[in-house]
């Protein structure tokens, strides 16, 4: 089976999570298009490598920000989600945006493929891959293709594996 032209991969996470740190080590002379456009409290970046685009925004759970990136929910090609492993605290909150995500209709019935990553894996007090999927529940996510992997966006430790994976489901 060919892949399509254009890939879209959507890149959400929250704030803080290592978003940009991510596409900055994906990002290389090759990219024809960037784009970061700060707003208050909200990031969006764009780039496109090598016929994929890849598309970052923080889940910032602000409710009018919210279909900026569900908007991409119907055509992206796969989805990567950040995750801080060493914010505990947010674990929960991290567990509720992926809830809203698997529930949206747009997205329900796809068979969208998910990279998690378990990022800051090197920190001290990183909780390790497995206690996230956990936490996330991810082994009720049965329609859709994911891996978790962890990673160190700082050394790109992972962050190779992780896309790798991510493009091989892609048909
Ligand atoms: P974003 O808000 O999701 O885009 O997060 P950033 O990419 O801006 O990263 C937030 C902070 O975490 C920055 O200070 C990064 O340098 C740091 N950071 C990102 N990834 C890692 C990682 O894997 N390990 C550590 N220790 N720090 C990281």
């Amino acid at each position: 089976e060919r892949k399509p032209k254009q890939i879209s991969i959507l890149i959400i996470g929250l704030n803080n999570s290592g978003k940009s740190t991510i596409v900055n080590f994906f990002k290389n002379k090759d990219v024809r298009k960037s784009v970061s456009i700060p707003t208050i409290g909200f990031n969006i970046e764009h780039f496109e490598n090598q016929g994929v685009s890849f598309t970052a925004y923080d889940m910032a759970g602000i409710g009018r920000y919210r279909n900026l990136w569900e908007h991409h929910f119907k055509t992206c090609n796969g989805i990567v989600f950040v995750i801080d492993s060493s914010d505990r605290m947010r674990l929960v909150v991290v567990k509720d945006e992926l809830d809203l995500l698997l529930q949206h209709p747009d997205l329900k019935r796809r068979r969208v493929p998910i990279l998690f990553f378990a990022n800051k894996m090197d920190c001290i007090d990183a909780l390790s891959s497995v206690k996230i999927a956990a936490g996330l529940n991810l082994e009720k996510v049965d329609n859709k293709p994911w891996q978790i992997c962890s990673s160190n966006a700082l050394s790109g430790e992972g962050l190779q594996n992780g896309v790798h994976w991510l493009t091989s489901q892609i048909k």
